[in-house]
């Protein structure tokens, strides 16, 4: 059984007691930032010169600067912009005032793991990683709940890493939820492997195609937008609330039976044979040094393959159906429905 940590385990105290740099204002940045600040925590945000991100971190009452200057004032030093800017962000700005003493900390294992940053042996360097977009950390703790983390330490210098990793976690609001201990190797491959095969990558191959089927029969796009995305959420809901035995308790027994006969069809052996595939691409790097080696060639492509997705009729289908309902719900974001990145 994996170890966990609850709210009684922390010494809140721990991370009051620091000054704390969070690098990046964006979906996780904003979130531990108010989060750390209701919990007593001084706080400072670090972004780049030009920032889009300055004036929302000042608008919610932060002091902002450089990535040096935040790195030099801290003694935590949380890295939260996007994980193939963190080696370069590293390299220029935190590494010249990461002293003995201080501490590197990540929300994603991806840097550490895959040697893009290598930082100094007198430092403690941990994760904290909320298992949910930051909109939602933030919700959860202003609603007086909170979103689980999972925690690693991959140098303990202080000796008392643990013990701030598991405040930190606190003073976001992970352990009203639960904290569950991991290593940075088990957070990177499994959080990698999760949003490529199920989450992320099999679920939006999995709609597409099942759109494409219904459209090329000839069913209307409308119909066939319902079935297999808006549909969805409500299937997830319900093995998120039970497992996959609640949601087929819900469903109707023909649904039910169709899952049992047709799933093996469609998900077939070959699937899991290619999942293995994917996640030895994980393990080795392959797929770590294709997604760094594309940035290094300007994303070229990455924006392509984001052009193609975007391009998919089903984009278009849901677009303009959401306009027309009632239950659009996606308030909760700086996400406006039907923008390109
Ligand atoms: P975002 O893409 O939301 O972060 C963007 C922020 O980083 C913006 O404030 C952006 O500022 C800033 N930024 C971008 N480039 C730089 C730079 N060169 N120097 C300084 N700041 C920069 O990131 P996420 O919150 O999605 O991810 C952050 C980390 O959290 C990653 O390690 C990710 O894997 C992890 N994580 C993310 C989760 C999520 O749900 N999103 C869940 C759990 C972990 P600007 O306005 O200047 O572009
Ligand atoms: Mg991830
Ligand atoms: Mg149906």
């Amino acid at each position: 059984m994996a170890e966990m940590f609850y709210d009684a385990d922390a010494k809140i105290e721990l991370i009051q007691s620091k000054k704390v740099a969070i690098v990046g204002y964006g979906s996780q940045g904003h979130a531990h930032a108010q989060n750390l600040r209701d919990s007593g925590v001084e706080v400072r945000i670090g972004l780049r010169d030009g920032s889009r991100s300055t004036a929302k971190a000042q608008d919610d009452g932060f002091t902002v600067s450089s990535v040096a200057d935040a790195a030099e004032w801290a003694d935590l030093i949380m890295i939260l912009a996007p994980d193939q800017h963190q080696r370069t962000i590293y390299a220029d700005e935190i590494k010249p005032h990461l002293t003995a003493g201080k501490t590197l900390a990540f929300a994603h294992g991806f840097n550490i793991r895959f040697g893009f940053i290598e930082p100094p042996t007198d430092v403690d360097v941990m994760l904290i990683a909320p298992k949910a977009p930051g909109h939602t950390v933030r919700r959860e703790y202003v609603a007086g709940r909170g979103i689980p983390d999972i925690i690693a330490v991959e140098n303990d210098a202080s000796g008392q890493a643990w013990d701030v990793a598991v405040a930190y976690a606190k003073a976001i609001g992970g352990t009203r939820a639960g904290v569950i201990k991991t290593t940075f190797t088990e957070e990177t491959e499994t959080d990698l492997f999760g949003e490529q095969s199920v989450l992320c990558g099999g679920t939006s191959q999995l709609v597409q195609y099942g759109f494409e089927v219904l459209t090329e029969a000839g069913y209307q796009p409308e119909i066939a937008y319902f079935e297999v995305l808006h549909e969805l959420k409500l299937i997830v809901d319900l093995m998120h609330e039970g497992g996959i035995t609640k949601q087929r308790w819900s469903v109707s027994d023909t649904a039910e039976y169709g899952d049992y006969v047709s799933g093996p069809r469609v998900i077939t052996p070959e699937v899991k044979e290619n999942m293995k595939a994917v996640l030895a691409d994980i393990q080795s790097g392959a797929f770590a040094e294709r997604f760094i080696g594309d940035q290094d060639n300007g994303g070229k492509e990455f924006s392509e393959l984001r052009a193609k997705g975007e391009g998919h009729p089903i984009e278009e289908t849901g677009r303009e159906l959401r306009k027309l309902f009632a239950w659009k719900a996606d308030v909760d974001s700086d996400y406006v429905d039907g923008q390109t990145a």
